[in-house]
């Protein structure tokens, strides 16, 4: 399956067409995203049926247009790993840690696909993610089973606003990337058998169109399975949450000379097989147009 957040709606793409769930269900799912996480595997087996054809007579297909939202726009949790990238940990002087390294993102900090992000000051850099949406309640779930609790995937990135983060000697890794904007995912939610090996996924992104990060996610150091695996261990892990899977080399501070977001950079992030979002970085204050100062 293939879903998309439109106006905070949930919506099936079938093709070229985007169902409203809601509407095309009778009400049963939906409207919002995060009811549908809610009642995932009686709403797996509704969406099959659907993709099949089989929608309930008279709630066909309300073709859904608008604007894409981040496909879970609700998460009580979210998780975001560091150092889970064996070239990244690398690049940072780390060796790759022998158990997840977990900060979090808070949720007033997540945005969709496209459009604007205001740059705070400081050094803001950027961080492309695969993003795991949970989707049926996982607790002390086994690597084996990981998958089975697992939504979908969508692409991310973990903005970082580095000077806050690496404060000496007050490091603040979580509100260092939480200002608004700064953990914008979409465009799509794709299921994990939608894909070839979900183990294996290229991703990267580009700055002006110029690539700067590059990977496969079959690097990661923790993969999903064992993520979903480890967290479970400790805490619930609950429909609609995200899982920030950690970032791969590339990032801008560790280039030698560092290189920051600026006013007016494009960026483009991209996760083979699920899609690709497009932000444009803008100062605090855009300046007033059609005013004397
Ligand atoms: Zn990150």
């Amino acid at each position: 399956l293939r879903l998309a957040n439109i106006d905070g709606r949930m919506a099936l793409l079938i093709g070229d067409e985007a169902v409203d769930v809601a509407r095309a269900s009778g009400d049963r799912f939906g409207p919002e995203p995060a009811v549908v996480y809610d009642q995932w595997d009686t709403f797996r087996e509704w969406a099959a049926d659907a993709m099949d054809g089989r929608c309930p007579p008279g709630a066909g297909p309300a073709p859904a247009t608008g604007i894409l939202g981040a496909p879970s726009p609700r998460p009580r949790q979210v998780f975001a790993l560091a150092l889970n990238y064996r070239d990244h940990a690398r690049a940072t002087g780390f060796t790759p840690p022998d158990r997840p390294s977990v900060f979090t993102k808070f949720p007033s900090s997540l945005t969709g696909p496209y459009g604007h992000i205001t740059l705070p000051p400081g050094d803001v850099d950027w961080e492309v993610e695969l993003v795991v949406v949970i989707g049926r309640l996982a607790r002390h779930v086994a690597a084996a089973d990981g998958w089975a609790h697992v939504a979908g995937l969508t692409v991310g990135q973990d903005l970082s606003e580095r000077r806050l983060q690496f404060a000496d000697p007050t490091p603040q890794f979580s509100l260092a990337k939480s200002f608004p904007g700064f953990s914008p995912t979409g465009p799509y939610l794709v299921t994990p058998d939608e894909l070839d090996d979900p183990d294996d996924l290229a991703l990267g992104c580009l700055v002006n169109g110029e690539p700067v990060q590059q990977a496969r996610t079959s690097q990661l150091v923790f993969g999903v399975p064992e993520l979903v695996a480890r967290l479970s261990s400790i805490l619930p892990l609950l429909p609609g949450d995200l899982l920030f899977t950690g970032t791969p080399a590339g990032v801008g501070g560790l280039r030698n000379p560092p290189r920051f977001l600026q006013p007016g950079d494009q960026l483009t992030s991209w996760v083979d097989g699920i899609g690709e979002m497009r932000h444009q970085l803008q100062a605090p204050h855009p300046p007033a147009v059609g005013h004397d100062v």
